[in-house]
């Protein structure tokens, strides 16, 4: 007989036309009540299917086994169910345990039906996708990104690998993990007492990729429209709930493009990505939802979310975001209440880079909505980035959400090779480094903009989970690399 999945029986919204259909499924035991009733869970959807047995009838040994934890295969007939949980069950007519789960050591496992801190989860990442919630957000996460290519996909973009491995540091900023097959011991020194990386794998000092976004210009620049889709790395020492060591990041980038292209090319994806899931996750977004409500319960009245997580959702998909410049932001941040009752952390000046504080600011108290700001002041920001008319500013774009802070970050790219070149020198960027990239400047140039959102960041913001740890199946974290 063929097996079937879990959630093929229970998404077949008229239960009466499976009644006296007979099925195999496979799973594992979430509970065992009254030697009756088994609930089943094959990771398929959140619900559990119940299957009814008649203990009399079956061998003692093999009932013994079904415990938590353990793995079985059932064979019935769906018949309808009495109980008011559910409106069918599986008549079983015969049951294999396939993998035992001794009940003193499901005692010591999340795997005991009980609440869980996050944290003990965490401990127990290769567990925590057996319960509610981490199958709930994994298939979430699984969700966006198919998401995500499906958006792309449809609007003529070209998914692209770019480097995992590369000599170049896209954004300068320094926190970079070295790959490297030298003795760290003993590794060859040059005659100036450094270590010599002639002698190493790449012949060259590489590291882990920070973003795919200097390859995916090139790349832009012959196919037009691309995306990557890869794993990034950052070495940043910065123990938040928003910051991996390890993230997914996509990064779209288009030739012929504009700042305001690419700000309309972000709230479409986002708002697209969001619907997605309202519309095809709706059980577990449900399930998180109501989640959230019960552990907002336990927090003060001024530290709970104002809208539920589906309302958020939904706020998204139906509001404009809303688009001001760096210099407005600063100018509302200067008359803000906080600021003037000196309640910011962080001083707010023209020039500074916004800190979470002034970003949450902006968009939990002064707007309410997700929002893009552009125009940033050079200095604080990448090399690459369109120098403005009014020789202050760039191109840039940051996209803040609601709970989340920076949820995207992007630019105008500079095309014009005797500016890209007179900022790497003030950015003291060797031209030599970057001769391929400074290359496609001098033939066929032509504006191009794109973007790096963060997959965690949206995935946070999707299930409303409020550490990025909970979001990645095994996070990376200083001094974290378990499993
Ligand atoms: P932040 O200021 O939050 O550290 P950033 O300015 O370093 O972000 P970018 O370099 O613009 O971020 O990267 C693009 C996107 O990648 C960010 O908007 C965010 O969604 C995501 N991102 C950046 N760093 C991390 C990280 N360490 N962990 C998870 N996601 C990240
Ligand atoms: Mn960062």
């Amino acid at each position: 007989m063929k097996r079937t999945i879990i959630s093929d029986i229970l998404k077949e919204h008229d239960p009466k036309k499976l009644e006296g259909e007979k099925v195999l499924i496979k799973g594992w035991v979430r509970a065992f009540r009254s030697n009756r009733f088994i609930q089943i869970n094959d990771g398929s959807c959140l619900a559990t299917i119940q299957a009814v047995i008649e203990y009399e009838k079956f061998d003692e040994e093999v009932l013994k086994n079904i415990t938590t934890g353990s793995a079985v295969s059932i064979e019935g007939e769906i018949v309808a169910s009495i109980g008011s949980k559910q409106s069918i069950e599986i008549q079983t007519s015969n049951i294999k345990v396939i993998g035992t789960a001794n009940p003193e050591d499901v005692q010591k496992t999340i795997l005991q039906p009980k609440k869980h801190s996050l944290e003990l989860l965490r401990e127990q990442a290769h567990l925590r996708f057996r319960t509610n919630l981490f199958g709930a957000v994994f298939r979430i996460r699984h969700s966006i990104s198919y998401a995500i290519h499906k958006y792309f996909n449809d609007h003529g973009f070209y998914y692209i690998n770019t480097p995992i491995i590369t000599g170049s540091d896209a954004e300068g900023a320094g926190e970079i993990f070295r790959v490297s097959t030298l003795d760290p011991i003993n590794p060859k020194l040059n005659d100036d007492g450094d270590v010599d990386y002639n002698e190493d794998f790449f012949g060259k000092n590489v590291n882990l990729t920070v973003s795919g976004q200097l390859e995916a210009e090139l790349a832009a620049l012959g196919l037009g429209k691309v995306y990557t889709f890869g794993p990034t790395f950052r070495a940043e020492n910065s123990n938040t709930s928003r910051h991996l060591a390890e993230f997914w990041m996509i990064e779209p980038e288009i030739a012929f493009a504009d700042i305001h292209d690419n700000m309309d090319l972000t709230e479409s994806c986002l708002k697209f990505i969001c619907k997605y899931i309202l519309e095809n996750c709706f059980e577990d977004v449900q399930f998180l939802n109501d989640r959230e409500i019960q552990e907002e319960k336990q927090k003060p009245q001024n530290q709970r979310n104002e809208m539920s997580l589906i309302d958020r959702l939904k706020f998204v998909t139906e509001n404009p975001f809303k688009r001001i410049t760096y210099t407005e932001a600063i100018q509302i941040l200067l008359n803000s209440k906080p600021h003037k009752k000196k309640k910011f952390k962080f001083p707010v000046e023209w020039g500074i880079d916004l800190q979470s504080e002034h970003e949450r600011y902006l968009v939990e108290k002064e707007f309410k909505s997700p929002v893009i700001l552009i125009d940033y002041p050079s200095e604080i920001k990448a090399f690459y980035m369109r120098q403005n008319d009014d020789n202050k500013t760039v191109a840039a774009m940051d996209v803040l959400f609601p709970g989340i802070g920076e949820i995207v970050g992007g630019s105008q790219r500079e095309e014009r090779l005797d500016i890209l070149k007179q900022k790497c020198a003030e950015f003291n960027i060797p031209e030599e480094e970057l001769w391929w990239y400074l290359d496609t400047r001098k033939f066929g140039s032509v504006p191009h903009a794109g973007f790096g959102l963060g997959l965690e960041r949206l995935v946070m913001f999707i299930t409303g989970m409020t550490n990025i740890r909970d979001v990645i199946p095994f996070p990376r974290t200083p001094k974290n690399a378990e499993f």
